[in-house]
């Protein structure tokens, strides 16, 4: 990390007027050079509050050291992309962390069913075994759902949780509906800038006021206009225009009601 600034803090709860980045690998190696000058433009670019979600064991230190140096929200979680790197004993691990650092929220945890060589009984007794954590410590969590929308919905129903952030996604409006049901916030960050996804616009464009927030899932998933680049948190001030521009409202609403529904999802009253 680099030392040489003075470490800028996000206060615990973000102020009202400012948004929140509800997803972003902000302890990820691609910001290991200039992180807090990344964290800085954030503030800068109105954002009060980002919420970092670990993905395998080996992390959590790393995640935890997010919310020490920056005072960020976190998750911690085993995700499925990763499932190479997770032993069975990093369940009781992620028990102990659950526990002890008490994060905001269980996560990044999830199905994936579009890159190969996944197994996929693997992922659901690692998906399942998460949310029985999750429920033991009483916290939300953050999903990652791809081409998984249905069997994920299957386990919340099988194994209910508080409610949390169904992150980038990308469902049907039927499939929104069901998580909306479950407690779910749905997250909209950079593939809510292609234009060709006319699918995710017009979810973005159309779901309730109480279902959305916002997400720049850094340093993945870079807009439009930034392909091939790594994605930042300051990013996410661009995206709450083009949601406002989706939905014919203005930049201070979309700021108002994703900060309520990311305080909501993740219980921070
Ligand atoms: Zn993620």
């Amino acid at each position: 990390m680099n030392t040489s600034l003075p470490a800028p803090r996000f206060t615990s709860r973000p102020l009202a007027g400012q948004l929140v980045d509800s997803h972003c690998h902000l302890d990820a190696p691609d910001f290991e050079r200039d992180r807090t000058q990344r964290v800085q433009a954030a503030m800068a670019a109105g954002v009060g509050q980002i919420l970092v979600p670990a993905v395998f064991a080996d992390q959590f230190p790393d995640t935890l050291a997010m919310r020490e140096a920056y005072g960020c929200w976190i998750a911690l979680g085993l995700h499925p992309l990763y499932l190479a790197r997770h032993l069975d004993e990093h369940i009781a691990l992620l028990d102990h962390y659950l526990g002890e650092h008490r994060p905001e929220a269980v996560g990044e945890i999830g199905l994936d069913f579009f890159v190969p060589g996944l197994d996929p009984q693997r992922q659901e007794a690692l998906f399942v075994a998460q949310l029985k954590l999750a429920r033991r410590h009483d916290l939300p969590v953050i999903l990652h759902l791809r081409r998984a929308q249905d069997r994920i919905l299957k386990y919340l129903r099988q194994y209910p949780v508080s409610g949390g952030i169904a992150h980038a996604f990308n469902g049907s409006e039927q499939q929104a509906e069901h998580f909306i049901k479950l407690g779910f916030k749905l997250g909209f960050g950079g593939a809510m800038t292609y234009r060709g996804s006319q699918r995710i616009r017009r979810l973005a464009a159309s779901l309730p006021d109480s279902a959305i927030v916002l997400e720049t899932d850094a340093p993945d998933i870079p807009p439009e206009w930034a392909q091939g680049q790594v994605n930042a948190p300051a990013e996410l001030a661009a995206f709450a225009r083009i949601l406002a521009e989706l939905r014919g409202t203005s930049v201070e609403d979309i700021i108002i009601i994703t900060r309520k529904n990311t305080l909501d999802a993740l219980k921070q009253y």
